[in-house]
């Protein structure tokens, strides 16, 4: 089955999706930006789940993906990534961003996710570049092949993030 692709500019706590996926940091114990957002959002509950994770497997590593409930948002499921901290390998650091998008989409459809909101991963204080992200996120998301997803949103804060994916998404 085909999904769809929407752009949204704005709050990624606010989208009434099944799973919302956080940029998360490898300690899992959240952090700045769109983690903390959503921490803040979806309440304490997501700390212990993250805790009770740690306690499990260790920390998460950069590429892969957890899942925990979503506490008080309006989506059922947060998807914690790790992106790539900018190191200027380019080669290394962009494989490490396409994984987080596979590694949620496959973890989305463990769970038979319909719908799922992506913030632009590592573009904030990761400082990934911000077009080189936004083509490697489309195309991860294009060549996904899935059974269960019928929509992906990729939810933009800054208008920067936001024209560049239109652009990308127009073509
Ligand atoms: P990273 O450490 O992976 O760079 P950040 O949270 O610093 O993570 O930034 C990732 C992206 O999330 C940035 O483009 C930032 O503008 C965006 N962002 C910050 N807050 C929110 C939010 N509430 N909803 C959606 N995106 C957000």
């Amino acid at each position: 089955m085909k999904h769809k692709i929407e752009l949204v500019k704005g709050d990624i706590t606010k989208i009434q999706v099944e799973a919302v996926v956080n940029a998360a940091n490898s300690s899992l114990l959240g952090g700045g930006g769109v983690d903390g957002a959503i921490h803040r959002a979806g309440g304490p509950i997501i700390l212990e789940e993250c805790i009770q994770i740690r306690n499990k497997q260790g920390k998460c590593n950069t590429g892969e993906a957890v899942v925990t409930t979503a506490g008080n948002l309006p989506a059922n499921y947060v998807i914690h990534t790790v992106g790539p901290v900018w190191n200027g390998d380019e080669e290394k650091c962009s494989k490490l961003l396409a994984n987080c998008y596979k590694n949620s989409l496959k973890l989305a459809e463990s769970l038979q996710i319909k719908t799922i909101a992506f913030p632009n991963i590592s573009t904030g204080i990761y400082r990934f570049p911000k077009n080189r992200a936004a083509k490697i996120a489309i195309q991860e998301i294009q060549k996904f092949q899935s059974e269960t997803i019928e929509k992906v949103i990729f939810v933009c804060f800054d208008d920067e993030n936001e024209e560049m994916y239109k652009k990308l998404l127009e073509k």
